[in-house]
């Protein structure tokens, strides 16, 4: 068993080598940790700054025990790790951070809106959909439009369909490949915000400003942070995260992920249990940035102080956008952020530009 604080010079495992294991990493190492990272893609942006790297699937049984021997603390960059690979890795008495139940709700649309509703926390009406049946009723009960979305797997607005009258109902269902679904109602929002939120071992919470989030096609493009708003949205943001930490017994760092009505109430979308794109504002904008405050909570340490320090406006460089690093150097207010991937596929994010500017007032 592992005590806590966790001194420098430990390592901290991470299921999953993408761009926020990286930056996981590099936020580790700042502190003196080395980083143990398990991921079945070879040559992968975590692995180029970890010091040691494991590929392999992540329910492989012997990987799992290497991880679990090398690492005092182990956390995940994303949500779709199968759950039997952390239940494996307490069994072999690993210490896990955030915890198996936090990512069960998270990978679940269906258990992630029961988990928010039974918490106090409002979202738009949802109904499970399985068959046919379920989506007519569905549409019986709430009206068109719907949309639709897969329970589990989606991310950046895959596995989405709408479906605009009852007999689209077969279409939409199909669109999804028949998989376990939910219906949504519209959110009707006028703005789309985000909070990163953390939680120590003792409880201790700190939470970063509300931010603004624009998407295309389902896809986080900026972040405006931190976002104008009233004393009293920002107090009701605030009052959704800590609830939310408190109710899945949280170590670590939690986005989530918010719709803003017309009327200035506030619905969660989802929530994430792991850093994230809506975060990354921080790395150059707040005295701590949510990879370093994330590597702090899981190992015991006090969280860091969360204040904006500056207005940035965070833009994910998408495909071949990360082609224009020369240029974007050159802009002295520009912060670049490259994940050393090698493939530079459409809509893939490929690395961030923080651009800053002085901090203005709210509201
Ligand atoms: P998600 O995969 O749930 O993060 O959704 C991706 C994006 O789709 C969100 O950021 C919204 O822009 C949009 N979206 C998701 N759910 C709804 C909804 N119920 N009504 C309207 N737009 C939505």
């Amino acid at each position: 068993m592992t005590t806590f604080p966790l001194p420098p010079g430990a390592t901290i495992g991470v299921l999953g080598g993408g761009q926020l294991g990286r930056m996981l990493a590099m936020a580790a190492a700042r502190l003196g940790f080395d980083t143990a990272i398990l991921t079945p893609e070879a040559e992968s942006p975590a692995a180029r700054v970890a010091a040691h790297t494991i590929v392999a699937a992540y329910e492989d049984p012997a990987a799992l025990q290497a991880l679990a021997s090398l690492a005092q603390v182990i956390t995940f960059e994303f949500e779709n790790v199968p759950a039997a690979a952390l239940a494996e890795l307490e069994r072999l008495g690993a210490t896990v951070a955030p915890g198996t139940r936090a990512l069960a709700v998270a990978q679940d649309r269906l258990e992630e809106k029961s988990f928010l509703n039974a918490a106090g926390i409002a979202t738009v009406g949802f109904a499970a959909v399985d068959t046919e049946a379920d989506l007519r009723g569905a549409f019986q009960r709430f009206g068109p439009p719907l949309l639709l979305k897969t329970r589990q797997g989606g991310y950046d607005g895959k596995g989405q369909a709408w479906a605009h009258r009852a007999t689209e109902a077969p279409a939409a269902l199909a669109a999804l490949g028949h998989r376990p679904a939910i219906a949504e109602t519209p959110a009707d929002f006028r703005r789309e915000v985000a909070l990163i939120a953390a939680r120590g071992r003792d409880g201790e919470i700190a939470l970063y400003p509300l931010t603004e989030s624009h998407h295309e096609n389902g896809i986080l493009r900026r972040t405006s942070a931190p976002a104008t708003g009233t004393p009293r949205l920002f107090a009701e943001a605030e009052k959704i995260a800590a609830t939310l930490l408190v109710a899945l017994d949280y170590v670590g760092v939690l986005g989530v992920e918010m719709f803003e009505r017309d009327d200035g109430r506030l619905l969660v979308n989802e929530f994430a249990p792991r850093v994230h794109n809506t975060g990354h504002w921080t790395l150059d904008g707040c005295e701590v940035d949510q990879f370093e405050q994330h590597i702090r909570a899981i190992a015991g340490w006090p969280l860091g102080p969360t204040a904006a320090t500056c207005h940035v406006e965070m833009t994910n460089l998408l495909g071949g956008e990360a082609g224009g690093w020369a240029r974007l150097a050159r802009e002295p207010e520009t912060r670049l952020w490259l994940y050393g991937k090698r493939e530079a596929e459409a809509g893939r994010k490929m690395g961030h530009v923080n651009r800053l500017s002085p901090l203005h007032r709210s509201v």
